[in-house]
This record gives structure tokens, C-alpha cells and sequence, in this order.
């Protein structure tokens, strides 16, 4: 097991900003993890695990302890217990993008509209990814954890992982106690493509496409976003959507549509949104008086996308803080709705 020292860490992750890390390992198996958690604790490092570092702010002073690359890989297919489903286990370590390429052209349906999303397969359970009306907790069967509390490997279902939207217990009630050795999803041989999202039906005018065309849609959408990383493409030097659709009480969901129309304004609302009362964060932006572009220092609001933050180049991670704070308060001082993050903040 190599043990890396003072190792960058901005090119490990989509925004390339952050300081080093004091240590780097990067595990392959499921015993180089418990290897490196035991260096870790023979030295009372803090531990924190990187996946593909698409989801990450990291402190421009670095990480003072251990950083857990995890490396481990595989795709095994095998069938499944519900009728007609094959489950595939996949490494946390595999790139996600490849994996569903490789589920489209086995022409297994169930992720389909989740191409393009950066990262890695053990990073897709953490924040419950979602796009395009796909999430991950829809065709995850099980997650094979390490559990750091007292190092036993564990297989927890779905039902144990309390997917919700942008939230598991990963990111939630037990953040930090479980590393991601495998994920299994349950896939749908030969069923159609899931066409929910407006932006994909129109593509295709009420007819049913294949799940290689669908994937092809959802890759060309997300480049016209910049939400697909495209090598020299500086409107996707980020971390993603930086703030999350927020969901609000019935009393707080009136208040802001009273406001909007005290403006002369209408809040964008489409059926998913409304049953939960989930509003739009990137309306909510451009209505706060911030444009796509807007700049502060080294980084701005994508020129492609009003949710994304963008490292213009050489950014620090406190000028993402300061237009994050900024464009919070703003939002907040009109809206009377405080926007969440969606990206994980380390060494803050
Ligand atoms: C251009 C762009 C577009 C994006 N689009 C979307 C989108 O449409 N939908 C969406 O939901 N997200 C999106 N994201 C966010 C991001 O891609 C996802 O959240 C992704 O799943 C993060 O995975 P990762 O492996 O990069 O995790 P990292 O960024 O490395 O880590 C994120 C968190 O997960 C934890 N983690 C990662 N791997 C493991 C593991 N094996 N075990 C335990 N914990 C782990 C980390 O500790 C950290 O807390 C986008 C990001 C970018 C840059």
C-alpha cells in the first residue's frame, strides 16, 4: 500500500481548487481499506474518503489527515431476485459515467438519464444523485459499506440507506461512519427509457426512444448546461449545482409566490417540483439580481447554468465561500428562502 505525503489535492477533484493533503492512499480492496483506516488511527489522522472529487470544496489550507482515494474496481452482472431484474455490483471505485454507458449498451434500462453526472460509483448513493427524473435510490438493491465504528464489512438494502431527495444516511444521520466498498443496482433488461423531464420530451416529440438515443440526449442537454465535463470547457470547472431546489412548508411556498406576484413575477413551477413544493434555486438566483456570469474574484455564476459556481482559474476556495455567502444572503433578503448547498465542504 503506497503512502503518499503533502499531495495536491485541486487536481483530484471537477473544481480544481483546494490545498494538499497531509497523506494520500489510494485502497483497491476492501483490506487496504482497513489497512489505511489503521494507519489513520495509529497516528489520530482524521480520515476523509475522496471518490472522483466531483461534489467538493476543499479548504485552501488542505486536509490535515488522511485522504482515502477509493480505487476499488469491477462490474459483475448476475440475476436478480425480482422477476426479470439483473443486478449489477459494481466497485465504489468504477467512473460512473462508463458504468451506465456500459448498462445502456447491455440495454439494461433503470440509469439511462443519470449520463453524464461526474464521479465516481460509490459517490452515487452519498447525496442520492439524480437528474433528468432518474435518482439512484430508484434502481439501487444494496450497498456493501465498511463500517469504521468497529471495521466489519456490512451489506445494508435500500430501505437501510433512507434515500431522499439529494440525502442518505451517508450524507445525513451516519455522515462519516460508512466507507462504500460496492453498490448493486437493479436494472430492467429490454424496458424502455424513462422520459419524464421536459427538456428530454420534447427532444423527442412524444415518441419512445432507445436508451443509447436517450443517453445521447440527456450528454447533449448537459453540455449546452455545463453540466458534462468537457476537457478546456471553463464553464464546468465546478462542483455541480452549488445549492439545492429548496423544499418549503405550504405557508412558506405561498409567501414566495405572493411575493413573485407582488413583483409581477411567476415561479416557474413544473408537476414534479409541485408535489413537493420544491421550487426552482436557479430562478430564485436570477431573480436576486445575480446574471449567469457574474463574477467575484476568480470565480462566477456558469455562464451556462445560474446553480453552478465556476473556478475562472487559479480560484481560491474562499472566494467559492464568499459568492456562495453572497448570493445566499441576496436570495434570502428577497425570497425569504435559504438556499442549501449541494457540495461538500473539507478542511472548512
Ligand atoms: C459538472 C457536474 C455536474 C453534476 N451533475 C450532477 C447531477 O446532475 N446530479 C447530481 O446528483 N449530482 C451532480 N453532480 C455532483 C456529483 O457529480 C455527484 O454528487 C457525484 O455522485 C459525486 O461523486 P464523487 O465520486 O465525485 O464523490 P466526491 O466528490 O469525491 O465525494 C462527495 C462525498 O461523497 C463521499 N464519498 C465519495 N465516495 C465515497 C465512498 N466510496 N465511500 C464513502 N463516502 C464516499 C465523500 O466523502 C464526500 O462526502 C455534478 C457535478 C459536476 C462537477
Amino acid at each position: 500500500m503506497l503512502i503518499q505525503e503533502n499531495v495536491p489535492l485541486a487536481p483530484l477533484t471537477s473544481f480544481r481548487i483546494g490545498g494538499p493533503a497531509r497523506f494520500l492512499i489510494e485502497a483497491r480492496a476492501a483490506g487496504e481499506v482497513a489497512e489505511a483506516v489503521a494507519f489513520a488511527r495509529s497516528r489520530v489522522l482524521p480520515l476523509f474518503v475522496l471518490g472522483g472529487g466531483s461534489n467538493l470544496v476543499i479548504a485552501d489550507a488542505g486536509w490535515p489527515g488522511l485522504v482515502l482515494k477509493i480505487g476499488i474496481s469491477g462490474v459483475v452482472r448476475r440475476p436478480g431476485s425480482q422477476e426479470g431484474k439483473i443486478l449489477f455490483e459494481v466497485g465504489a471505485g468504477e467512473d460512473w459515467d462508463t458504468f451506465v454507458a456500459h448498462t445502456v449498451e447491455a440495454g439494461c434500462a433503470g440509469v439511462e438519464c443519470l449520463s453524464g453526472i461526474p464521479g465516481s460509483v460509490g459517490g452515487t448513493p452519498v447525496q442520492n444523485v439524480g437528474a433528468y427524473g432518474q435518482e439512484v435510490s430508484e434502481t439501487i438493491d444494496s450497498v456493501e459499506v465498511f463500517d469504521l465504528r468497529d471495521g466489519q464489512i456490512r451489506e445494508l438494502c435500500a430501505e437501510a440507506c433512507e434515500f431522499s431527495y439529494r440525502s442518505s444516511i451517508f450524507n445525513t444521520s451516519e455522515r462519516g461512519r460508512f466507507v462504500i466498498l460496492r453498490v448493486t443496482y437493479a436494472l430492467e433488461p429490454g424496458s424502455a427509457a424513462h422520459i419524464e423531464y421536459t427538456d428530454l420530451k420534447r427532444q423527442f416529440e412524444g415518441r419512445s426512444p432507445t436508451l443509447s438515443e436517450t443517453r445521447d440526449a440527456v450528454r447533449q442537454i448537459r453540455a449546452r448546461k455545463g453540466m458534462l465535463i468537457i476537457d478546456g470547457d471553463p464553464d464546468c470547472r465546478s462542483a455541480g449545482s452549488f445549492f439545492k431546489n429548496p423544499v418549503l412548508s405550504t405557508e412558506q411556498h405561498e409567501d414566495l409566490f405572493g411575493r413573485a406576484l407582488s413583483k409581477g413575477l411567476t415561479v416557474p413551477s413544473y408537476p414534479a417540483l409541485e408535489q413537493a413544493h420544491k421550487v426552482s434555486a436557479a430562478w430564485l438566483v436570477e431573480h436576486s439580481g445575480f446574471t449567469r456570469g457574474y463574477r467575484l474574484g476568480k470565480v462566477a455564476i456558469s455562464s451556462k447554468h445560474a446553480l453552478a459556481i465556476v473556478n475562472l482559474g487559479g480560484a481560491r476556495a474562499e472566494e467559492v465561500l464568499a459568492l456562495k455567502d453572497r448570493i445566499q444572503r441576496e436570495v434570502e433578503q428577497t425570497w425569504a428562502v435559504r438556499l442549501e448547498t449541494e457540495p461538500v465542504f473539507v478542511g472548512q
